[in-house]
């Protein structure tokens, strides 16, 4: 079983730290090569470089989702150095939290920016590419804020992660006649650098919200979309999968504290 992931070229964005790396280490360990990709090239070389060490087929590019142009330069790349391309993880996004009250236009356009345009783009410039796979993978990652949750600060988050559920569903039947599929990963509260960043209580509050008591890991995401990618999850398109413990399932605190 899923054994159909072996030297698949693969890119993920946003992969030089956090969900991303972890995406990219599930997807190097099952034999693909990954090329990782951040605006920061040092972080990005540094991430494919410790994938490197442990065995996997790893290298790096310096790329902003918002560009255009670094979009098509990274689906070359990816083809160059790897014969071709047959999954995109796009993946890079940001989360600034700010009261709606509080927030500027430019806060608003620079998330839209990265996590619903930087999602078109990445997809333009790979499809042309992912056509000549003999099947292609698109895997978003999205979020449970936004779709699923809310929560205050996250207003500009929430929308973005919510419209990458709906590029998904009418990219997922423009791109079916090329047997390519588009899906996406929803984690809920993930141990990594940018949730650390949101401070100790935040992070001890998020688990113990959650029913499986524990923040998700990258790999538990880098799994799910793994399982998107393989040949055999190729009737599956259109899809969310959440991956976050169970956090959006209790109704009540109550209800929590009583299981
Ligand atoms: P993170 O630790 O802050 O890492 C973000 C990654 O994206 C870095 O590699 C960063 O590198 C890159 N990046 C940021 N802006 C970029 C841009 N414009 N172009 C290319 N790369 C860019 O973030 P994370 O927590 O792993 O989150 C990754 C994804 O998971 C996001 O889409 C986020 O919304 C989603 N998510 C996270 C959580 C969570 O709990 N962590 C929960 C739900 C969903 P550079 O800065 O060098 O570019």
């Amino acid at each position: 079983m899923f054994t159909s992931m072996k030297n698949r070229s693969v890119i993920v964005t946003g992969a030089s730290k956090g969900i991303g790396k972890g995406i990219a280490k599930v997807f190097t360990t099952a034999g693909c090569k990954v090329l990782v990709v951040a605006r920061t090239l040092r972080n990005a070389e540094a991430a494919a470089e410790e994938i490197s060490q442990a065995g996997g087929q790893a290298s790096a590019i310096m790329g902003d989702v918002t560009s255009e142009s670094d979009m098509e330069n990274v689906a070359t790349a990816a083809v160059e150095r790897h014969g071709g391309l047959d999954v995109l993880c796009a993946n890079a996004g940001i989360y600034p939290q700010t009261k709606l009250e509080e927030m500027t236009s430019d806060e608003w356009d620079d998330v839209m920016a990265t996590n619903l345009k930087g999602n078109f783009l990445s997809t333009k410039a790979c499809i042309p590419h992912l056509k000549n796979s003999d099947y292609g993978r698109i895997i978003l990652t999205s979020s449970i804020t936004g779709p699923v949750t809310g929560y205050p600060g996250w207003t500009h988050y929430g929308a973005s992660k919510s419209g990458q559920l709906g590029f998904m569903r009418t990219a997922c039947m423009e791109f079916a006649k090329y047997g390519i599929t588009v899906n996406a990963v929803l984690p809920g509260n993930t141990l990594t650098e940018g949730l650390i960043a949101l401070g100790e209580d935040y992070m001890e509050t998020m688990a113990a919200s959650v029913p499986l008591k524990r923040l998700g890991t990258v790999e538990d995401m880098g799994n799910a979309a793994l399982f998107l990618a393989t040949k055999e999850a190729g009737y599956i398109t259109g899809q969310t999968i959440i991956v976050d413990g169970g956090q959006i399932v209790p109704e009540s605190l109550e209800a929590l504290a009583e299981a």
